[in-house]
Order: C-alpha cells, then structure tokens, then sequence
C-alpha cells in the first residue's frame, strides 16, 4: 500500500456499537474484580508516585500484567489528566481498536464517549473523550496541525520495542514538544514509554536518563516450548503442532499461530481444513485468517468471543503480535518468521522478504497466550536458533523512505532534519537523498541561508497521507485536466488487488473476464477502466462477481478515494477531467513517477534508468508481452527477479517536459525522433 500514514473519517461514528454497549453495563463488576486481579495493581501506588514526580517515565512489565489496559485508567481515575486528555499509542490499527473497545468495556462507557480511538481512516472520539488510543501515524499527523500537542497532558507510547519510523518520529517530536511546553511556561506535557522487552537503558537515555520503572510478575503462568530438532519447513512444523494440541487440549482453548503474509496464511486454512475433513476421527475447527488487507470487520470478528464449541485457530501476520489480548486463546505457535518491507536506496527498490524475527517479538507472540489463563507458545525453532536470534528488532528508519520522514519533519517545524534528534539515526546519505527527492518534486526549496523549507505545494503534499511522488501526481491533477481520473488511479494503486485469481477451471475465465478491461496505455488506464466500470454498475456487488473482481477492495478504493478528493477540496484544486484525452493521465503520473521509468534495450530487456538495473515486466501487467521504449512503473519488487509492477509506456519527449534536469542527468537523447518506433 502507498498510503504511509492516517486521516480522519468523520463517519467512523456511526460504525456499530449499539450491542457491545448493551453487554458492558453487565460486565462492569465482574471487570473491576479482573481488573484488581492484575499484576500492575499490586504496584499501582508506586507506579502512581513515580508518574505524578517526574515527567518523563520509562515503563516495563510482562505481558500481560495490564500496562495497555490500567495505566491510563488509573490517569483518569486519579484526577492526574488536569484539563488534558491522555493518548496511547499503538503500532497497528487493529491493536488501537481492539484496545479501546477493552478499556471502555471495563470503564463501563460506550465507545467514543470516555474512551476512544483514531485510526486511519477511522476515528470514535467526542468532545467527552479523555483516554484515547491512537495508531502512532494518527498522533503524528496530529502534530502536523499541532507540534505541541496541546490537547494532551499525557503521551503514553506503547509498544515502543517496535521501533516504527511513525514511533521513531514521535520520540523526538514528542520530547520537543515537552520542551518548549516547559520554556514557555505552557501547561506541562508527561510522557511515559511502555514495553514488556525493551532496551530500557537506551531509551532511559534518550529521555535524558529517566526512571526506569519495573513492574515485576505476571497474572498466569506462560509454558515456553522450542523445538528439540531444526525443521526445514516452518509451515509444516506449524501445522503439525496444532494437530498435536488438537488432539489433547480442551476444545475451549484457541491457538494462534504467527505466519508471514496474506497467501501463506490463506493456504494453511485450507491446508488445515482438509487435514480435517480427512481425518473424520478428528474434532471439527473454526480457522480464521488475520491480516491487514482482510477487511476490518473480518478482522474484529476474531476478537469476539467465539460462539461455537468447537476449536478456534486462527493463522496471523505479526498484526496481532503486540498489544492484542484475542479471546480463548491458550496457545501461541510462532514460526519465527515474519514479511519485513525494506527499502533499498541505491537501487530504489523496496523487498519485500520473509524474515527471522528478533527475540523481543518471539516473546511478544508467546504473551498473546496465558492472558486469560495459563497458556503455552511452542517456538517452531530450537531454543539455539532462539539465542541466536538479534534481541531487539532493527529500527525501521534504516529501511525506509526517508522522503516521508523529511516531509512530516519539515511540516512538524523541523528545519535542520539532517540533524533531528533521531534515537537511532538513519545514515547521511541517505538521509540526503530525500532531501534530493523532495527537492526535484519541488516539495521543498532552500532559502536564501540554505536552510531547507516547504514550497507551498509541499505544504499541500503533507496534507495527503502518501508517499510525497503520489502526493505530487494528484496536485498535478488540474494542470493536466484529469484530477478525477489521477484521484481513481492513485486510490487503486493504495488499496488491495482487486483482481481475483481463482484456481483450477475458472482461472480461464477470469483472466478472460479481466482482459475485458485492459488498455493498450498500460496497467494504470486498466486500472482507471475497472474503477469507472464499477462505478457505472452502481458499485454492483454481483457484477464484480461475474467480473471476478473483489468487491470489498473495490468498496475499500472508493471510499479512499473519497477521502483523498476531500483533501483535493480543501486545498483547493479544480476537480476536471480528461475525457477521451488519456494522454495527460500519464503525463500527469509521470510528474511523480519520473524517477521509475525503465528503457528498452537492444537485447529487449528494460534497465531502469535510475540505476541502470535490469527489471521485467511482471506476468500480471496487461504489457507482460508488449515493447514500449520507455515505461514507468509504481513499484519494482524483487523476488527471484526484479519486476516491474503497475506499468504504463510514456513517451520520450514527456520526459523532458516533466523533469528537465533529471532526465538531463541520465543523457536520455534529445532527440525524440530518435525514438520513433
Ligand atoms: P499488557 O499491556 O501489560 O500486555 P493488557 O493491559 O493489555 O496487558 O491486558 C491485561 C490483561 O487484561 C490481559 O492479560 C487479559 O487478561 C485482560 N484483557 C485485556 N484485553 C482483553 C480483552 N479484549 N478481552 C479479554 N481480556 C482482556
Ligand atoms: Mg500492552
């Protein structure tokens, strides 16, 4: 997804929850007994002391003790939010939501009212909200519009082993923001950091040498298991582990097993599912899938007690590793692995790899067990692998787009971002090369003094919540007359595959069904053909059926859209559109793509032109067996090849014309007659 960050959607208040709210007036006793019940009780006086001295605070305790839950409970109920709000910060949507809707529940309050969150696209807040979880991308984009966080008097950062740039940013943001609050003499800002495994010692010194607080013990005892020998198939070793429990556990108790990506999770439901359909002397199994391009309320529903009596397994991504307490769950199986994105700046690429993980989220995975219970994780490694596993994970500012980075820290005020209080700062060079990038998409310019600063359209830029060359296509929108149909494309390419690939027989069908829509123009055209088709069906659920489309992605793209085209609106753009006169989409694509276009070579492979690196055009691209001189591309992902995804031909001579210097740079011949066929 090209969406790196979070907006508000004023509609997310009226999301359902009327029949959690009937169920929590219930509930609201027997929770304040668990809630008593939870290690980080036994502290809470001490706790409370250390938090009211000082302003900044580190805490660790074990999963499960009820940092997430109680820390900002006992805030509220303590009095200590003065005329402020508290705001907690999780790495991941589902974990913000699923987290708020638990406090209210135990705050006896309906979500939105006390309690509430903010996601993206996504908001359940009032103007009674005091405690609020937040994803960390949410809280930055806040600090855009206010860099000293005036509403809140506390920031609580959870989670803060994960290390994202989103959390990265927000350390120094945030420990800015309480510094000036301090000089000028403003109300006071107090932050605590959270985690169950962190290097306390190195955050205590970036937040000049704060106490660090140890919340000792846990609620239930945690079995950790490794296996005896190395496996050479981690799937494998997975599936076979659930069988073994499914054998002798209780049916009640649930297993969550920690996988990499969308179609190994898919495949091993399956897998599973026939496993059990063939061996009939075996219980039957509810398996649920969970990752992050699933439909929301497909994923929340695993956090609904199950209504059956039949065994829960649900296969997850790492979006459920931190933070989330999933209802029955007694067991973890944790393949140690998870897809990591790295960015590669010298070849721009980004790679998308499955990983090892690191020792701090192998024990996060095992404390999604033993939190309503005594509770197991089986590690499909040996405890060896385990030692030699990195500790904590890398930071995730060596492996980004750093031109995002620079774009939200020179919106948040930040002039001299080379030297920004970075914890773990990201190299030079790199770090230089965005400045370059934001610099040729005119994004920003350097004063008089060479300091750098937002140009008015990078000002628009960080308004969107893209990458800053999708940013630039849609601000370009109206000088090339096509915003309606850049605001289609840059929506399609932030959303999930819409094309569904069925197996067996019907595969035929549905590349034929597809075919329908391709455009000679290249993939971005079909793209803008599948969106307006559907659009013309009246978002028609059964043509996207007969289409071998997939509805709810294309329901998720529109209403991206539709957000993204609010924010066109409120800066101000003309909304027009090109007609027959496709042309100008590309040129306009062009205008924020310019730095990924690939050339013919004589041998008929494609160099791209950045670096000169042999790329292909991937077999799903409707110009797989076409020849165009020069293509641009959305992305290249590298698997045993580099290929080019999201492809369009440009002509030569547009080059010059959106990017002067660039391509100056790359000696394209000027000549355009040079390319003629
Ligand atoms: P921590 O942040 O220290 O890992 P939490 O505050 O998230 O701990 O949770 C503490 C305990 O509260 C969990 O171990 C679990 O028993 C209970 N709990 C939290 N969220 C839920 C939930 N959604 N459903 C049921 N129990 C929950
Ligand atoms: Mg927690």
């Amino acid at each position: 997804s090209i969406i790196n960050n979070s907006f508000k959607n004023s509609n997310g208040k009226h999301m359902k929850n009327g029949k959690s709210s009937i169920n929590i007036r219930k509930n609201t006793k027997d929770l304040l007994k668990h809630r008593k019940a939870l290690p980080i009780y036994d502290v809470r006086k001490d706790l409370l002391s250390y938090l009211k001295k000082g302003d900044t605070n580190i805490l660790i305790g074990e999963t499960g003790s009820g940092k997430t839950t109680q820390v900002p409970q006992f805030l509220y109920e303590e009095m200590m939010l003065n005329k402020g709000s508290v705001v907690i910060t999780q790495p991941r949507r589902v974990a913000a939501i699923s987290m708020a809707t638990r406090v209210a529940e135990e705050a006896g309050t309906e979500l939105g009212e006390i309690v509430g969150y903010s996601v993206r696209f996504e908001e359940m807040i009032s103007d009674r909200t005091k405690i609020k979880f937040a994803t960390d991308g949410m809280l930055l984009r806040e600090a855009m519009l206010d860099p000293l966080l005036k509403r809140y008097s506390w920031i609580i950062l959870d989670e803060a082993h994960e290390r994202t740039v989103n959390t990265d940013i927000l350390f120094g943001i945030v420990k800015r923001a309480q510094k000036i609050r301090k000089e000028k003499g403003k109300s006071p800002l107090h932050i605590l950091v959270m985690s169950a495994t962190m290097n306390a010692q190195k955050f205590s010194s970036y937040f000049n040498d704060c106490p660090m607080l140890m919340a000792e013990g846990r609620e239930h005892k945690l079995e950790i298991l490794f296996t005896a020998e190395k496996s050479d198939d981690y799937i494998i070793a997975c599936l076979s582990t659930v069988i073994k429990i499914h054998k002798q556990a209780p049916v009640t108790h649930g297993i969550l097993v920690f996988l990499t990506g969308q179609e190994e999770i898919d495949n091993a439901c399956l897998a599973l599912s026939k496993i059990i359909k063939r061996c009939n002397y075996l219980a039957p199994i509810k398996i649920s899938p969970l990752y992050s391009a699933l439909p929301q309320h497909l994923q929340m529903e695993v956090f609904q007690p199950s209504d059956t009596e039949e065994r829960h397994v649900i296969f997850s991504t790492n979006i459920a590793e931190t933070s989330v307490t999933i209802p029955g769950i007694r067991y973890v199986i944790d393949s140690g692995k998870a897809k990591i994105r790295t960015y590669n700046p010298s070849s721009g690429f980004d790679i998308l790899k499955v990983r090892q993980i690191s020792q701090a989220q192998a024990w996060q995975r095992a404390g999604r067990a033993g939190r309503e219970g005594p509770g197991s994780c089986y590690h499909a490694y040996t405890e060896a692998q385990y030692k030699k596993m990195p500790i904590m994970p890398a930071p995730e500012i060596h492996r980004t787009n750093l031109a995002t980075v620079v774009l939200q820290l020179l919106t948040v005020g930040v002039k001299d971002v080379i030297n920004f209080d970075f914890m773990d700062r990201p190299r030079q060079e790199y770090l230089l090369n965005a400045v370059e990038q934001l610099l040729s998409l005119e994004a920003a310019e350097k004063d008089s003094n060479g300091e750098l600063r937002l140009t008015e359209e990078g000002k628009k830029m960080a308004a969107f919540p893209l990458d800053p060359k999708y940013a630039k296509i849609l601000l370009m929108g109206p000088k090339y007359k096509c915003t309606h149909e850049v605001l289609t494309i840059v929506a399609m390419l932030s959303g999930e595959q819409v094309n569904t690939v069925p197996s067996g027989k019907m595969r035929s069908v549905a590349t034929a069904r597809h075919r329908k829509f391709a455009s000679v123009e290249g993939d971005h055209m079909t793209m803008l053909k599948i969106y307006q088709t559907f659009k013309a069906s009246k978002k028609n659920k059964q043509w996207c059926h007969e289409n071998f489309l997939n509805y709810r992605n294309l329901i998720y793209i529109s209403a991206v859209r539709k957000q993204l085209s609010d924010i066109c609106y409120k800066a101000g753009l003309k909304m027009l559109s090109c007609g027959e006169n496709t042309d100008d989409v590309r040129r306009c694509l062009l205008t924020g793509l310019f730095t990924q276009v690939a050339e013919l070579q004589a041998d008929r492979k494609y160099l791209t032109l950045s670096n000169h690196d042999e790329a292909q055009i991937h077999p799903s691209s409707c110009l797989f067996s076409s020849r165009s001189p020069y293509l641009m591309y959305t992305e290249i992902i590298t698997t045993s090849n580099a290929y080019m995804h999201g492809v369009s031909w440009v002509a030569p001579e547009w080059l010059y014309q959106v990017a002067p210097d660039y391509f100056r740079k790359h000696h394209i011949k000027a000549d355009p007659a040079h390319y003629a066929k």
